[in-house]
């Protein structure tokens, strides 16, 4: 495989690329400190990028790097071969041993790359139970993910089954290096200093961040086509974006990329009815054409142009999955929405539009990044529990979003998906 079609990009070799989103990963988005352990999940055809990384880690002074593979056929081999009752199994014991690195400080970095439709074609019954018996053995590592106990990052990596997605009408090695390209690109390693690149980034989604706080709206409202939305957000909410302190006291950047600032909606007060602006990719399915309709918090009313089933199932998980656990703004100009593609990714199509995700609330969005208040607090202040926290698009250059005051005055937050400064 060649990787010869950086044209766009940049004129630097792949593997110095490689080694560039490394450094960024290890120093922006993990911070990781000298003698912290870090813990990597990754797709088995992402082993160059993991290389890489573990390679900056141990530069960076780690102590020891534990890289977990992942392998769609051996997924694939199990929704052919595995006895029915098997699909309520899954691997709580490394979820478990997960959760214990954690606790005892080590950072966390997952490398997405997967097959955006590897399940597709799967006994959706099969994937429900799989997904929930998995969501359901890895809460004791999510909990410790979701409030910042220990410092974590994302990546992505292109892989061939991914680029066929992005770039079916390409050979496959001009998809892969096509892909690389829009990863390299949006992660803002092809300039000449990406860790300053990424200072600056931090800074201006920090005022966004700020601005936002300063108002401390009591809903947002969304409306375009196919929507009309009132996003009541929790009391004492903070808009969280870029950079955060993790409660082990390190700065991390959790998405990379990431253009969104996002905050905590108050899961009884939701109403109204939505559309969504891109498909949602979710563990292998893609759903496609999301129309809900809220009411008091909750979806009363679900559809789905392709996946409908499989959101189904999605909103039987548990009584918070049809509740809302975060709402995001992004620009619909971000670098990412420019790129004019669809990834079927969540880390990239969250980040080329204003979303909201069914599911668990992050403590992290309220006051004093949630410090000191218990689950009761934050339940009594309306942040959402749920197994599942799934992102989806609902915004674009044609939806309109204000911030609603305490007193129901309407205040323009952003104007044809562009922030009204
Ligand atoms: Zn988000
Ligand atoms: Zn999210």
């Amino acid at each position: 495989m060649t990787h010869a079609g950086n044209a766009m990009g940049s004129n630097r070799p792949h593997e110095a690329r490689l080694a560039r989103l490394a450094e960024v990963a290890v120093k922006v988005g993990l911070g990781l400190k000298r003698g912290q352990e870090l813990v990597i999940t990754a797709p088995l055809e992402t082993v160059p990028l993991a290389r890489a990384i573990t390679e900056a880690a141990y530069k960076t002074g780690a102590s020891l790097v534990t890289t977990f593979y992942t392998d769609d056929a051996a997924t694939l081999a199990r929704f052919a071969h595995a006895p029915d009752e098997a699909f309520d199994t899954a691997s709580g014991w490394l979820y478990a041993g997960m959760a214990d690195a954690y606790r005892n400080g080590a950072a966390r970095l997952a490398i997405a790359g997967d097959d955006p439709s590897l399940l597709a074609g799967q006994d959706p019954a099969k994937v429900a139970r799989a997904n929930r018996a998995r969501s359901k053995a890895y809460v004791p590592a999510l909990e410790l993910i979701a409030n910042f106990s220990t410092n974590w990052t994302i990546v992505s990596a292109a892989t061939l089954p991914w680029a066929r997605t992005v770039f079916p009408d390409e050979p496959d090695d001009v998809a892969v290096a096509k892909l690389w390209d829009a990863i390299f690109a949006a992660s803002r390693v092809d300039g000449d200093d990406p860790v300053a690149a990424w200072e600056a980034h931090n800074s201006a989604l920090r005022s966004r961040t700020e601005s936002l706080n300063y108002h401390r709206f009591a809903a947002l409202h969304f409306k375009g086509p196919g929507t009309d939305l009132t996003v009541g957000l929790a009391v004492d909410h903070e808009w969280c974006g870029g950079a955060s302190t993790a409660r082990n006291g390190i700065v991390c950047n959790a998405n990379i990329p990431t253009e969104e600032v996002f905050t905590t909606p108050h899961k009884s007060r939701v109403d109204g009815f939505v559309t969504s602006t891109k498909p949602l990719s979710y563990q292998g399915t893609l759903i496609e054409g999301i129309t809900v309709k809220f009411s008091e918090g909750r979806i009363v009313e679900a559809n789905a142009r392709t996946g409908a089933d499989v959101l189904a199932k999605v909103l039987d998980t548990d009584e918070g999955a049809r509740r809302l656990g975060e709402v995001a703004l992004v620009p619909a100009s971000s670098a990412i929405s420019a790129s004019g593609l669809l990834f079927y990714n969540t880390l990239y199509d969250e980040n080329a539009a204003s979303h909201i995700a069914l599911g668990q609330a992050y403590s992290k969005c309220f006051r004093n990044g949630g410090e000191g208040m218990s689950e009761d607090d934050l339940a009594a202040r309306g942040a959402n529990r749920s197994l599942i926290h799934i992102d989806w698009m609902i915004g674009s250059a044609e939806v309109d979003v204000d911030g609603l005051t305490q007193e129901g005055r309407a205040v323009p937050v952003m104007r044809g998906g562009e922030w009204i400064d």
